[in-house]
């Protein structure tokens, strides 16, 4: 570092080798003890801590001992070899101290909100409120480094894979990810608004259609949406988009990018090689959910068959009538107490919305309240189907198909984190064969498109059967990690006629496309190509790989929970004569 009036050194690298040396560090006062006569400051940067011994006897360095944690100094001193006794051999410049000769004061702190220094947590509001001082705890400051780390990697990786960045409009039209936009008035054209980017999907495609072969974008997204632990209003994707492929060499590029990151980012993390590739019926069959955390040793199963023949009636009549029965096995939940059968019928009950739930435990003998209702030989194939065996139960949610999936994933997710999931084993897959549509009852047609309106069916473009449309399968899938999703993509349609057919098949007449989608349905009239991409959630990976539950952990300025910036005072209330200039006017509040 080229020395100046504030550092010849930073504060994280001074070590045994520079003994004897003038030094002058910069940073803040980040713990100080005062042993009457002899103060030791903990002097502290981005790259570290050194400790600075004053003799506050001394008439240039009196004083000094006032100064407030956070207050920032200009230390100019020599550096000394600690005592063996004092060394501390967890951080690296530990074996040494600098013996202050002169002190400067650059800016002094007020008594602070919250303690810098320490792993105490304080209330989430305040940290925001004051998150210049978050961010300089030891936790924050290194989540913020590392995810950059992460995102320059991820950058590399393109660049390596062939693929070249681009940046896109913020201002635009509105996309179609199905959320809801973040838009922005025009000053320029009266009644006339931008949206802001759920996604450059258009963009990127449109990139495709401009020439260009391998895109990618570290983009920011807009979402209106309200907010949870997983979600930020504004966030980043890694957005990627390539022209004539298919849908595994898209996969392909994903796959190499994300496990080059977890080897790296995770070093000593258990990653599983193989990446399976799971149809979304399936998913929703055995896991019970488009995002499988396949490090749950548990597989749903079907068994309505078996208790539509039972005397069972309940679930008997239930089945007849189209319900389903899913058996989710609780591994070695057989000697559990009865207040742990209770607990989870609890909370089927009040988290699931169910009626109930029913359950059989294999113990030494073989009883719960629907083993009674049943046969000896229908618990035996129940048993055998499910796989389980002595020390086992098996828990029962009788439901129509979608609810019951759901309600049976939700168990398999409970009992996966009561046998304990490990936040350092990273099991990849894929979920394909998405509907294209799903079933809509707000919708003219009553059926929407599942995914992206520009997504290919699988089959044939040109001959497109939309008989029944709720059968129709996307060329979609989704990349799931540790039971998150962390990437989502497709193969795109390029065909006009094509897309004029999907558009109409959910009530949009050619005038709909031609207005909301010109842009695009245009560009497929000059030589639009077959083109794939996939866009993966930065955060959401940096979050997997750091083993943080929360989104804003490792955002620098995100939002409160209620989309407020309470540092900054965003959103507020804008002055006149923007509104004038954007010809707004609020309406009253209802
Ligand atoms: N634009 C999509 C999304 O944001 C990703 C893609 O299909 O490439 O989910």
């Amino acid at each position: 570092m080229q020395s100046n009036i504030y550092r010849s050194h930073t504060c994280g690298e001074l070590t045994a080798a520079n003994v004897g040396a003038s030094v002058t560090l910069s940073g803040w006062v980040h713990r100080k003890r005062d042993h009457g006569g002899l103060l030791f400051i903990d002097l502290r940067d981005n790259y570290g801590i050194t400790q600075v011994v004053v003799d506050i006897t001394k008439p240039e360095l009196a004083g000094v001992e006032k100064i407030r944690p956070e207050s920032v100094i200009t230390v100019s001193g020599s550096v000394v070899a600690r005592d063996s006794a004092v060394i501390n051999a967890k951080i690296p410049t530990g074996e040494i101290e600098v013996v202050a000769v002169a002190i400067k004061i650059l800016a002094e702190s007020e008594v602070l909100p919250f303690q810098v220094f320490g792993d105490e947590e304080s209330n989430e509001e305040l940290r925001l409120k004051y998150r210049y001082l978050d961010l300089r705890r030891e936790r924050m400051h290194h989540n913020i480094l590392f995810r950059n780390r992460v995102i320059k990697s991820m950058r590399d990786k393109m660049w390596d894979m062939g693929f070249s960045e681009f940046q896109t409009p913020i201002l635009g039209a509105t996309s179609p990810e199905g959320a809801r936009d973040f838009i922005v008035p025009s000053r320029l054209h009266h009644g006339h608004v931008y949206a802001l980017p759920q996604s450059p999907q258009q963009w990127k495609q449109l990139i495709q259609y401009s020439g260009f072969d391998r895109y990618f974008q570290i983009a920011p997204c807009f979402r209106d949406e309200d907010l949870r632990s997983d979600r930020l209003l504004e966030f980043y994707q890694l957005d990627l988009e390539m022209s004539f492929v298919e849908q595994e060499d898209v996969m392909g590029v994903c796959e190499n990018l994300l496990v080059g990151l977890v080897t790296e980012f995770a070093p000593t993390a258990k990653l599983h090689a193989d990446i399976p590739r799971i149809t979304y019926d399936d998913a929703m069959l055995k896991y019970g959910s488009d995002k499988p955390d396949l490090r749950i040793p548990i597989e749903i199963v079907d068994v309505s068959d078996i208790f539509r023949d039972s005397d069972f009636t309940i679930f008997a009549d239930a089945v007849k009538s189209g319900a389903v029965v899913r058996a989710i096995p609780a591994p070695g939940s057989s000697d559990k107490p009865r207040s742990w059968f209770d607990k989870t019928e609890e909370f089927a009950k009040t988290e699931l919305g169910l009626a109930g739930l029913g359950y059989i435990v294999f113990g030494i003998e073989t009883k719960g309240p629907i083993a009674k209702k049943l046969t000896a030989g229908q618990v035996e194939s129940i048993r055998v189907r499910c796989g389980v065996s002595v020390g086992d139960s098996i828990f029962f949610v009788c439901e129509q198909p979608g609810i019951a999936a759901k309600a049976a994933g939700k168990l398999r997710k409970r009992f996966g984190e009561e046998i304990g999931l490990d936040p350092k084993e990273f099991k990849i897959c894929w979920v394909v064969d998405f509907p294209f549509f799903e079933a809509d009852e707000e919708s003219e047609k009553g059926i929407m498109f599942g995914h992206n309106p520009f997504g290919r069916p699988q089959g044939d473009l040109q001959n497109l059967d939309l008989s029944e449309p709720l059968k129709l399968k996307a060329a979609q899938y989704d990349m799931v990690m540790n039971g998150e999703e962390v990437g989502g993509g497709g193969l795109r349609n390029y065909d006009p006629a094509a897309m004029l057919k999907l558009f109409e098949a959910v009530g949009y007449g050619e005038d709909v496309v031609r207005e909301k989608f010109g842009g695009m349905y245009t560009a497929f009239q000059y030589g639009a190509v077959p083109t794939g991409g996939l866009a993966m959630g930065v955060e959401r990976i940096v979050c997997l790989l750091l083993d943080e539950p929360n989104l804003r952990e490792i955002t620098a300025f995100p939002t409160n929970q209620r989309g407020q910036d309470l540092m900054m005072g965003s959103p507020n209330t804008p002055f006149e004569k923007q509104l004038r200039e954007a010809h707004i006017q609020f309406r009253k509040k209802n």
